[in-house]
């Protein structure tokens, strides 16, 4: 399988964590399912799920290709998002093929900021042990157009 991603990072659910955490996790735990396609695609290792801002939660799972034609967990779940007719991202959680939270590539992290003026404020979930969170902006410092939202 080619490697949809990065290092992962937490533990198990926390009890004391904010329960909409805890309901994305469980949410993209529940797509996350690794399956061979065919020889040329393999899906489902990583798994994302976000809330908008209109409190509904969308999933997706990375889709790896040869030729590089697949796409992270997070951007299928934006285009779930985007062909819902939602655009508006608040908070986002990736789970591993072994349980534990990963973070957006760099390309996913452009994706969501493109989206809109306040993409920065997205929380990303860091850490299931203590509930720890990231804003996209901290991920994407000196983002290079922040000024066309002015446009
Ligand atoms: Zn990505």
């Amino acid at each position: 399988m080619l490697p949809c991603r990065r290092k992962p990072s937490g533990g198990r659910a926390n009890r004391n964590m904010e329960p909409i955490w805890e309901e994305l996790y469980r949410r993209a735990a529940a797509v996350r399912q690794e399956r061979r396609i065919s020889p040329f695609v393999e899906a489902g290792g990583v798994a994302a799920a976000l809330l908008t801002g209109a409190g509904n939660i969308y999933t997706g799972v990375c889709i790896d290709t040869a030729c590089s034609l697949g796409m992270c967990a997070e951007r299928n779940a934006i285009a779930n998002m985007i062909t819902n007719g939602e655009h508006d991202i608040r908070r986002l959680a990736v789970v591993m093929p072994d349980g534990q939270l990963g973070q957006p590539c760099g390309a996913c992290r452009e994706l969501m900021m493109q989206l809109g003026r306040d993409s920065g404020e997205i929380e990303i979930l860091t850490d299931l042990a203590s509930g720890a969170s990231v804003r996209l902006r901290e991920l994407c410092p000196d983002w290079w157009t922040e000024a066309r939202y002015d446009c």
